[in-house]
């Protein structure tokens, strides 16, 4: 700890979603003041913070005055153009840096830098026409998965390719740079979220096993259930990562576990992730408030789990039939539901999620299933 930022200092966030609003009740637990700033108004972290910015991001003054009112800027959307974060830079502090959002913000950097540092990937190869996926189609073999470079996210912006040509496929995704990615053959898909504080503390949750539904994160458990083989190698992969990109605040690194015993990994978000937030309540010291932690340069809190844990997610389909049943979900009493304070629920939008805590993790996940049919009314 060389120069901490003490409780009472502000905080600034870029991005205003779920991610900035648990963020910044953490933070207000601890006693700073949070601010916002995204182009919207009214939005999940703009609802608890102590001020919202709601200005465009090529909004230089309002950007510059924003990072003129705190202490320390980070993150809760990475995909900020690199001239803001330069233009942040100028007046405060900004935590995890520049370059490590430069480098998870395009899916050729990322592979290719982690491919540099010895870090595990699947193969890769980079494309920028349907010449390029033919070649790379032939070297990396089918099936493979063809991604933009830049811009994708739950499962946007990629392209299976089985049997089509190189031509349709490259028509299809309707872009001009891509990378393709050899087809991993994974057991599971599990994350660890990692924290470093400046000072070179490194403190980490998981491996925590994701299932996904449509590409989105559906159900998160932990702990995860690998040998501890594995769950060393996963840690180590995230330790090693860390220490390499000279990563500040908190990353979560996804990765796959492959049938034949392999750690690779899928791709980094440079901020808490969804699979995370089985933290709050599972956690002595969860990813939002070790976020502040890092970012502020204060130790670190202890990352002891209580008891296994699952989460789900509560997408805008669980309104498909009109309000949820939360009277009768919420009997079920050792459930915790936490909403983000959205008023629009669209199908596939992040509205919430509930946790529980069980004997076990299959128990855990078993209740939290449950829940979220009772809330559904099936
Ligand atoms: P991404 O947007 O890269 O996180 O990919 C979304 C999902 O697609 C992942 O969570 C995986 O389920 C699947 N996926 C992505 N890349 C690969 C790959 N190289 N091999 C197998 N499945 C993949």
């Amino acid at each position: 700890m060389t120069n901490p930022i003490l409780p009472g200092a502000t905080l600034g966030v870029l991005g205003s979603g779920q991610l900035g609003r648990m963020f910044a009740i953490a933070a207000r637990r601890l006693g700073y003041r949070i601010h916002v700033y995204s182009p919207d108004r009214d939005t999940p972290c703009g609802q608890v913070a102590d001020m919202e910015y709601s200005a465009p991001y090529e909004d230089y003054e309002q950007l510059e005055q924003f990072a003129r009112s705190v202490s320390v800027v980070t993150f809760e959307f990475e995909n900020v153009p690199s001239a803001i974060t330069e233009l942040i830079g100028r007046h405060t502090l900004v935590r995890p840096s520049g370059a490590v959002l430069n480098i998870s913000q395009h899916r050729l950097r990322e592979k290719g830098t982690l491919q540099q540092h010895g870090l595990p990937v699947p193969g890769f190869r980079a494309v920028r026409s349907a010449v390029d996926l033919e070649a790379a189609l032939s070297e990396l073999g089918r099936p493979a998965i063809l991604k933009t470079a830049s811009s994708g996210y739950d499962g946007k912006g990629q392209l299976r390719i089985d049997s089509q040509s190189a031509a349709d496929a490259w028509a299809a995704l309707n872009t001009d740079e891509a990378i393709l990615e050899a087809l991993v053959d994974f057991e599971c898909e599990v994350s660890v979220i990692g924290a470093r504080s400046p000072s070179g503390e490194f403190a980490y949750y998981g491996p925590l096993r994701n299932s996904h539904a449509h590409h989105i994160l559906d159900v998160t458990t932990c702990p995860a259930g690998l040998s501890p083989q594995l769950e060393q190698r996963a840690i180590e992969v995230a330790r090693s990562l860390f220490e390499a990109l000279d990563v500040v605040g908190v990353l979560c690194v996804e990765m796959f576990v492959t049938r034949n015993g392999e750690i690779l990994i899928n791709e980094l978000a440079p901020r808490p992730h969804n699979s995370g937030h089985l933290t709050i309540d599972s956690h002595v010291t969860c990813q939002f408030e070790q976020q502040v932690r890092a970012i502020c340069d204060l130790p670190l809190g202890s990352t002891q789990q209580k008891r296994p844990a699952a989460m789900a997610n509560l997408l805008g389909d669980v309104w498909s039939k009109g309000e949820p049943q939360w009277g009768s979900m919420l009997k079920m009493n050792d459930i915790k539901l936490h909403l983000y304070g959205k008023t629009e629920a669209r199908v596939g939008r992040k509205m919430g999620h509930l946790t529980v805590l069980g004997e076990s993790t299959e128990a855990a996940e078993r209740a939290v299933r449950a829940a979220r049919q009772v809330l559904r009314g099936e």
